[in-house]
């Protein structure tokens, strides 16, 4: 879609409508929702835009995926807008009085965490509002996307052994592995494979008591059961659950009385038998800010992580997709997106939909290459900036004088540890891969990483001359 020119009578706030609608249209009605519609307009001085976000999280989770095309857009309808500053603008602001000290902190805790999807929107609500009773509290569980089922979830090499995990879970009416503990970077399928197991569980027996929700909600409910003195009937709420799905427990890190409320429930589960499945961002040796005793808990079951995606599952991913919204899209483009959108599925699918968007916007116009290429062309630039490890490896080995392939060996001299250290350091700083998928690259496991990141760290501030090295690959990198 042409953006058009600015007429000088048009108000930012008609631009800023303008450019949600257009907005809503190319990321889809769930993202849209989620993470757009909560932001509100706020001043505007010396050509810098400020946009107010609840959360800090959201701040930053719109920030690397949306902001780059707000301005853009932005600048094109209105010249006079140099920059989009996004602001958090806290919302338990005013009901400071109405809480306890420590329920002042957990809250403060889930304001500030993430949630990467729609259970934000209930969950915020309802901080917000005060004149509810515990009693009548939203139910546990969060609605189940219908899309999210078996049929839908494409496999391929990087994801089937989870698949297979999840596939065993919900077919067997024993407890085969408890917990099933699902782990992987952001936007790889996690929530969509706990969504089927649901779907696929309810299907077989729909007597049997399932409940999904998110770390970040278990959090906020136990709040408010502390809030109304009424922690009894917050446990009571799992007596009956069969299943129990908790969604991103990394949120959950931090020492506070929910993480040991949390183990509890957990153990008395697991003691009866009822099944639990769990995901993270990483696996649970290496979740920051969770308590050993339960880390242990979490690992004790089968842990399963899914892999960065390969070309071949991002082809599936798209002809599946293409098929489903039942649009026809040439090889020639799927194939080309396939090959620049490696990031996570979420991007790739969001890419597309903007594609389809786009044609259909302008009365059916078919889908080409060509179309392809200039529709994502910011989306594209900026893909293109982001940094790899391959880059970082290759940068780093040029800067000390040694080979990449040197640096993936297991030679320990110095002269090519430190680099490899380095370069490991760099790797978990510019990139969002992983710990172990950083190893995965350097042929060694993430506990070689964990301690590489540590002590470039500590040499940063022993050695100036190593931090003035690192800095300046840093600059090369970020160029
Ligand atoms: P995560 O929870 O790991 O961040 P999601 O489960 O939310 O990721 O997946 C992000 C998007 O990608 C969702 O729309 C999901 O349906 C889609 N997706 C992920 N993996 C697959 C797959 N193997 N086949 C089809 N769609 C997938
Ligand atoms: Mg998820």
């Amino acid at each position: 879609m042409a953006e058009q020119a600015i007429t000088n009578n048009n108000s930012v706030q008609d631009q800023w409508g303008q450019i949600c609608s257009q907005l809503k249209t190319e990321v889809g009605e769930t993202a849209f929702d989620s993470w757009l519609k909560p932001l509100t307009l706020g001043s505007f001085n010396d050509g810098v835009m400020n946009i107010c976000v609840p959360t800090r999280f959201m701040r930053n989770w719109v920030i690397t995926h949306y902001s780059d095309r707000i301005h853009k857009i932005w600048e094109k309808k209105n010249p006079e807008i140099k920059s989009v500053n996004f602001v958090v603008q806290a919302v338990n602001d005013d009901g400071k009085g109405l809480y306890s000290p420590t329920c002042r902190s957990l809250l403060k805790k889930i304001t500030s965490t993430p949630t990467p999807n729609h259970i934000y929107q209930s969950g915020m609500a309802s901080v917000t509002g005060n004149v509810e009773t515990f009693a009548n509290a939203d139910p546990l569980s969060v609605p189940l996307n219908p899309q999210y089922t078996f049929d839908n979830f494409v496999v391929g090499k990087t994801n089937e052994f989870a698949y297979a995990a999840a596939r065993k879970v919900a077919e067997s009416r024993n407890v085969s592995f408890n917990p099933l503990f699902l782990y992987s970077g952001v936007g790889l399928g996690k929530t969509h494979l706990m969504h089927a197991i649901a779907w696929h569980i309810k299907q077989q027996d729909p007597t049997r008591n399932i409940v999904y929700l998110s770390a970040e909600k278990f959090m906020y409910k136990f709040v408010r059961a502390l809030r109304y003195k009424d922690t009894t009937a917050f446990k009571e709420q799992f007596r009956s659950v069969d299943v129990l799905m908790v969604d991103d427990v990394q949120f959950m890190g931090g020492k506070d009385t929910t993480q040991e409320e949390f183990f509890y429930t957990f153990n008395s589960l697991i003691e009866e038998g009822r099944q639990i499945i769990i995901s993270a961002d990483k696996s649970p040796a290496d979740l920051d800010g969770i308590e050993a005793r339960l880390k242990s808990r979490l690992g004790c079951g089968l842990v399963a992580d899914i892999h960065p995606t390969d070309f071949d599952l991002r082809m599936g991913i798209l002809q599946n997709k293409a098929k489903q919204l039942g649009v026809e899209v040439p090889t020639k483009v799927c194939e080309f997106l396939a090959q620049k959108i490696t990031s996570n599925i979420r991007e790739l699918e969001g890419a597309l939909r903007r594609v389809i968007a786009h044609s259909q916007l302008l009365s059916d116009k078919e889908i080409t290459l060509d179309m392809t290429q200039d529709v994502l062309k910011d989306m594209l630039r900026s893909y293109d900036r982001r940094t790899t490890i391959d880059e970082i490896q290759k940068k780093v080995a040029e800067h000390f004088n040694i080979s990449v392939k040197e640096m993936q060996s297991s030679r320990r001299a110095r002269t090519v540890a430190r680099p490899r250290q380095i370069a490991m350091y760099l790797a978990k700083q510019l990139t969002s891969r992983s710990l172990p998928e950083i190893g995965r690259k350097f042929d060694r496991d993430h506990t070689t990483v964990m301690h590489a990141v540590r002590k470039v760290e500590e040499l940063i501030l022993e050695d100036k001359s190593l931090a003035e090295d690192v800095d300046a690959l840093r600059r090369v990198l970020e160029a």
